[in-house]
């Protein structure tokens, strides 16, 4: 099985590394340490097309299948972790939740706004007290004529409250029914819906997490996506997807730990060798490159069936699980690697390493990917 770059690949990740230079690393290092969420740098993304990377392009997408959205988010986030987080949530979250379940009117009203960055989205599916445990969520929605009145609160919310736009997973049933929840979407501005207290975080810190309150919150019916007592299913299905996304993000952090590593190790002298010649270095290399190469196959294999309409769920699940806790072991390897040096601001080791332990936690933990792998092939 190969899986080498198509045409448009290739054309992405060049892209991806020319606008990275200029455009986000000159200024990643300010983000982190302020926690600025750069708007501006998702602007500009929409205008190249990667913040509708799956939407048709009569929706003002770029029209991709799932190899090209790989492709995209590692490349980002090989540079910044944080971009690729908050692009991998506004593509595959709330913009991927409209484009699988809005109706018509829904999609030609939202996915051109989405697509070009005009409108930055949110997705809001954990709560303060329920986050493996989505299903047990307790922000509700109860009917009122044409209108649904929201009370609750959504924790850990990717562009809470920069997002122009939410798609939102309530409760409208019984706690513990998988049927007994419902998505709607909210625009920013709609009474009784705001942004609550933004997350000071170890890694991904450009990246904006904020909780979302709901206080009788009015959201007219026309805004519900799908039917009544749906929206759990649906996250459920976004999220299959998503995953192959934190999966690409995860291989992209990790590659980029991997390649400054690698470099570091030539340049860097002690006993009079470069240390790359010790074998207690270059055997920490062969381990990172192998597992590397391990998970682009995990995740390009996902992508390739998400594109020809099969079902993911174990898939996805694996490539996340992978990748991410490659991540994490890889991105440890370099700061060891830069000794010293790791552990300072002055080079990207640091900042890998803290950036890639969100992707053993986010769009569901390793633990939670086991649960599901497991459930799959006990069936
Ligand atoms: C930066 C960031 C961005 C995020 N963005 C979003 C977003 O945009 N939208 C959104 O809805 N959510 C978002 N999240 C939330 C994220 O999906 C949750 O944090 C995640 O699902 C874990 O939930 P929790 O934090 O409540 O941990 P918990 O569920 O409380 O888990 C705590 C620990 O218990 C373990 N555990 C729980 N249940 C089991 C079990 N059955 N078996 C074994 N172990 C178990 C977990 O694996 C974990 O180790 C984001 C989180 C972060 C940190």
């Amino acid at each position: 099985m190969e899986f080498n770059y198509t045409e448009n690949q290739r054309m992405i990740a060049d892209m991806i590394r020319d606008f990275g230079a200029k455009h986000i690393k000159p200024k990643m290092m300010e983000w982190d340490e302020s926690q600025e969420f750069p708007v501006e740098v998702f602007k500009k993304l929409g205008e190249l097309g990667l913040m509708g990377v799956l939407v048709p392009t009569e929706y003002g997408g770029s029209g991709f299948g799932y190899l090209e959205y790989v492709t995209a988010i590692a490349e980002l986030s090989k540079i910044d972790g944080s971009i690729g987080l908050s692009m991998a949530a506004h593509n595959s979250l709330c913009t991927g939740h409209i484009l699988q379940f809005g109706n018509e009117a829904q999609k030609k009203q939202y996915l051109p706004k989405l697509a070009t960055a005009e409108w930055i989205g949110a997705w809001g599916l954990t709560e303060p007290n329920t986050g493996s445990d989505a299903g047990n969520m307790r922000t509700v929605a109860v009917q009122d004529g044409d209108y649904w009145v929201i009370n609750g609160a959504k924790n850990f919310i990717t562009h809470g409250k920069s997002g122009n736009v939410a798609v939102v997973i309530v409760r409208t049933g019984e706690v513990g029914d998988s049927h007994g929840m419902t998505a709607f979407i909210i625009e920013k501005g709609t009474p009784g819906f705001s942004a609550g207290r933004k997350e000071d975080k170890l890694g991904m810190r450009a990246s904006e997490t904020t909780e979302l309150i709901f206080e009788d919150c009015r959201v007219h019916k026309d805004q519900m996506l799908g039917k009544v007592g749906e929206g759990f299913i649906q996250a459920m299905k976004v999220l299959d997807g998503g995953r192959i996304s934190i999966a690409a993000l995860s291989l992209g952090i990790a590659q980029g730990a991997f390649e400054a590593a690698l470099a570091y190790s030539q340049e860097r002298s002690q006993f009079n060798k470069p240390i790359s010649s010790f074998q207690g270095i270059s055997f920490k290399l062969a381990d990172m490159a192998t597992e590397i190469e391990a998970a682009s196959l995990l995740t390009y294999q996902a992508a390739d069936m998400k594109n020809r309409g099969l079902n993911v769920n174990k898939e996805s699940a694996m490539a996340k699980l992978y990748a991410s806790e490659v991540s994490v072991r890889v991105a440890n390897e370099g700061v060891q690697i830069f000794g010293g040096y790791g552990f300072t601001k002055d080079y990207p080791a640091e900042k890998y390493y803290r950036d890639a332990k969100l992707c053993t936690i986010g769009e569901g933990t390793s633990e939670i990917q086991k649960l599901v792998i497991s459930r799959a092939i006990l069936k």
